[in-house]
């Protein structure tokens, strides 16, 4: 068996074969760092990161590339907003974004390049494609020539004559054909810029992303991915300045993430329904956060609403309540098939990375594991250690939703909850001078290793052996 997912290049859910055998080569168009990331975004990454992974649980070597576009009109306007250089709002957003994709569990790319060190690769590539015709100068801004390149139109089946016809009513008058776009923009005066042979300027977006995949990832490379807002004008432009000049085929596979909205409305900062990565994660545990979105296949549009992230908070503790449990269980009697899950999980996972069915998989394994481990003989050594290592690598190697430590995640903060709950009642026993009740709570959690310590502010709780 091998893993399958939808091109959409092709419009077809294809095998996939790699360039070269048991190896991937990926990017995935990463963050204008000229703001926090929000969920939106969050979820594109999450779903790529969770491709990149599951090709490595099916045991690929995966090399991982995401930019950062640290330059462009976004970052300049919000620079001049604040008084300040537009190097130091790309400085501040892309630290921010390492850190909540840190927080978010996502692991890092193999490679981060940033457009303003790709300089010199992107200069070279435009004057390849000048010098093959596929591109011209006006007066230091230089444009793609969209009817050197045939193929145009070929990831997003927009037909050109379309296009020119939608692009004419703000036509620039430099451009030969309303439907040509910018690769190297002229500086204004402020403007950070470059030098470049054709005068002091900056890159275009779709230009970065060309030249910072193929300096990774070869002049081919194996997937490309993005979220579907992408496809038109961002990838199909890649393709184009990418493939006039190499005449090789660029990415072999595109994967396009479906859009995130909130209560079925676009999230959008003005109609005040925005939320940042970081915002969400104060409130909900990534590990939720993460569970909610993979519980939507990554092709679908996800509907944002709070009782759906409490809803994955209740079907999380569901995972981590095996997990805990199992690694508390000793010696039992029952056998369990795990081997037949962890298949029954892969068939799933191989067709389009469908997580919702690869959840349906594990939580019929879940109830079945539970009456197993819950029933008079509990479970036999070898399955109860078996189920443990398939946990471990699907549910935290793969999809990073549950916690290691014992109390942690979801189990933490039911831990939590419990104990709030105990503090009160006590400190009501207390109000109420019934004073053996409040010590029989003392003195019951001292005995489970709980130690409550009283001040001021309230009563806190620790563990005596922290
Ligand atoms: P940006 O920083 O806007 O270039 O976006 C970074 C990534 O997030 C891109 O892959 C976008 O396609 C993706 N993205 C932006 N908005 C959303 C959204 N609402 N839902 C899902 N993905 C999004
Ligand atoms: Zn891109």
């Amino acid at each position: 068996m091998s893993i399958s997912f939808y091109n959409t290049l092709t419009r077809k859910t294809e095998e996939f074969i790699p360039m070269n055998e048991g190896e991937v080569r990926m990017y995935s168009c990463g963050p204008t760092v000229y703001d926090y990331f929000h969920i939106g975004n969050a979820r594109s990454f999450v779903m790529s990161d969770i491709v990149r992974r599951y090709f490595e649980f099916r045991g690929y070597r995966v090399t991982y590339v995401m930019n950062i576009t640290d330059i462009d009109d976004k970052i300049i306007k919000r620079a001049n907003e604040q008084g300040v250089p537009s190097s130091e709002i790309a400085e501040t957003y892309t630290e921010a974004f390492l850190h909540d994709s840190a927080r978010f569990g996502i692991r890092p790319a193999d490679v981060f390049p940033r457009a303003t060190e790709t300089m010199d690769e992107i200069i070279a590539h435009i004057q390849g494609l000048i010098e093959k015709g596929a591109a011209y100068n006006v007066n230091g801004d230089v444009f793609f020539r969209v009817s050197a390149f045939k193929e145009y139109g070929k990831l997003s089946r927009k037909n050109i004559e379309e296009l020119e016809v939608g692009a004419r009513i703000e036509a620039d008058t430099r451009k030969e054909n309303p439907v040509d776009f910018a690769l190297w923009k002229s500086a204004k005066p402020g403007e950070p810029s470059w030098d470049s042979p054709w005068g002091k300027g900056r890159p275009g977006w779709h230009m970065e992303c060309s030249v910072m995949s193929q300096k990774f990832l070869g002049e081919t490379f194996d997937i490309h991915a993005g979220g579907n807002d992408l496809i038109f004008p961002h990838h199909e432009n890649e393709i184009a300045q990418s493939e006039a000049l190499t005449e090789k085929t660029f990415a072999r596979y595109w994967m396009h993430f479906g859009f995130l909205n909130i209560d079925n409305e676009k999230m959008s900062k003005s109609l005040g329904n925005f939320f940042t990565a970081r915002e969400i994660v104060e409130k909900f545990p990534a590990e939720v956060i993460r569970f909610y979105y993979l519980q939507t296949h990554y092709r679908s549009p996800l509907n944002f609403t709070h009782e759906g992230l409490d809803a994955a908070k209740t079907g999380l503790q569901k995972l981590q309540g095996l997990y805990d449990a199992l690694r508390e269980a000793s010696g039992g009697t029952g056998p369990f098939d795990v081997k037949h899950f962890e298949q029954r999980f892969i068939t799933a996972m191989d067709d389009d990375f469908n997580t919702p069915a690869g959840f349906g998989v594990l939580f019929e394994m879940v109830r079945e594991a539970n009456s197993i481990l819950h029933g008079s003989g509990g479970m036999e050594e070898g399955s109860r250690e078996a189920l443990i290592d398939f946990l471990r690598r699907s549910c935290i190697g793969l999809f990073g939703i549950l916690r290691e430590e014992s109390g942690g995640g979801a189990t933490g903060e039911l831990v939590g909850g419990l104990m709030d709950l105990l503090i009160g009642i006590r400190a009501d026993a207390r109000k109420e001078k019934q004073y053996a009740l409040s010590d029989r709570i003392r003195d019951g959690l001292k005995e489970l290793g709980v130690v409550l310590e009283d001040s001021r502010d309230g009563t806190k709780w620790k563990l005596s052996n922290e």
